[in-house]
């Protein structure tokens, strides 16, 4: 069944079409996938429980690909879904371990300390035993790297003028609030001085692990920009590495934990959806600022095409080859939106 037309239709140089789709036992398939046949090929890829709760999204995938609307997928759409199974049958996963800094845990930004009253030292287990098990293609660290005079502390707010529209004066100004500057104009939350780059509350925590040839991502080095997101600053317009690094690895699934929840992990959550990763925030291995942001949070990442999930879970993505229909409809959304760029294909 495998011409040398459909091993150009899917471009796998180490396996044909009919090879790929022989692993989901159809046999009898010819490059005019129904759906009914489509349905066969998500039963096998997808968990059963994940497929129960939401079948429409498997409608829904379908129906991206079938663009011309005539219930078959053929010629270019084909193309498209053979590009897409097969990423979703052999993910290339990063896992993107952010802030996990010793101000954050046990220094000036400490979430003890703030209105949640979570301890960041939880989450060090957890992600420990994830780098341990997990056969991630790459992992990947992020550090909170502020220069002394940074926008975003609250010691610094004599150093900048206020926009006059600013709600919150310097006067009244406490810890926390949100002001507006005038130059750059940008609201600001005002933290603790916190993450000075090269100094201990900088640091990565002690207990956690650094895996051998992982990568480290810094942000907020540009004194009068905050940068809550791993892939840009908060402006959105300047990049960091990380994009760099899971380009060169061809990266296509992205698990994110680390701290705040609420802040960090929820911007960088949000930039690698709209960037077109499949994605998913590991729920145990997160710790939040705020308790109705944190909640916020996960609607948010859930609503734009995320998951929440949780370690053991990731361990099953990771090793043992289950599958998130949840972030496969993310992937083929990205694949098929032109306002989305799907990532590694
Ligand atoms: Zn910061």
């Amino acid at each position: 069944m495998e011409s040398s037309s459909n091993k150009s239709i899917c471009g796998d140089k180490r396996r044909t079409v009919g090879e790929f789709l022989a692993q989901f036992d159809l046999l009898e398939l010819d490059d005019n996938l129904n759906y009914e046949n489509f349905c066969l090929i998500c039963d096998k890829l997808f968990m059963p429980d994940e497929i129960e709760q939401h079948k429409w999204r498997i409608r829904e995938i379908f129906r991206l690909f079938d663009v011309d609307k005539d219930g078959l997928l053929k010629e270019e759409e084909y193309k498209i879904f053979c590009d897409w199974a097969r990423v979703i049958h052999k993910p290339v996963s990063a896992l993107l371990i952010v802030d996990v800094q010793n101000d954050f845990i046990d220094g000036s930004l400490s979430l003890r300390e703030c209105e949640y009253k979570q301890d960041g030292t939880d989450v060090v287990e957890p992600i420990n035993r994830l780098v341990k098990n997990g056969r991630f293609d790459k992992i990947i660290y992020s550090l909170d790297w502020h220069p002394d005079n940074h926008i975003s502390f609250y010691e610094n707010l004599h150093l900048r003028e206020l926009h006059p529209e600013s709600e919150v004066t310097k006067e009244n100004a406490k810890l926390f609030d949100k002001v507006m500057f005038a130059d750059p104009c940008v609201e600001q939350t005002l933290w603790p001085k916190h993450c000075v780059m090269n100094t201990w509350g900088a640091e990565l925590h002690k207990d956690l692990t650094v895996a051998p040839g992982s990568e480290q991502v810094r942000k907020g080095q540009n004194p009068e920009i905050d940068a809550y997101s791993v892939f840009f600053d908060n402006s959105s317009k300047v990049e960091t590495e990380l994009q760099n690094i899971l380009r060169k690895s061809a990266v296509t699934h992205v698990y994110v934990c680390g701290l705040a929840y609420d802040v960090c992990v929820k911007a960088t959550c949000m930039d690698g959806l709209r960037l077109g990763y499949a994605l998913a925030v590991i729920d145990d291995c997160c710790r939040g600022v705020n308790s109705n942001n944190t909640e916020a949070a996960k609607k948010l990442i859930c609503e734009n095409g995320g998951l929440v999930t949780n370690s053991d879970d990731v361990l099953a993505f990771v090793n043992d080859g289950k599958r998130s229909l949840v972030m496969g409809h993310h992937y083929a959304k990205a694949m098929t939106s032109s306002s989305l760029s799907a990532n590694g294909v």
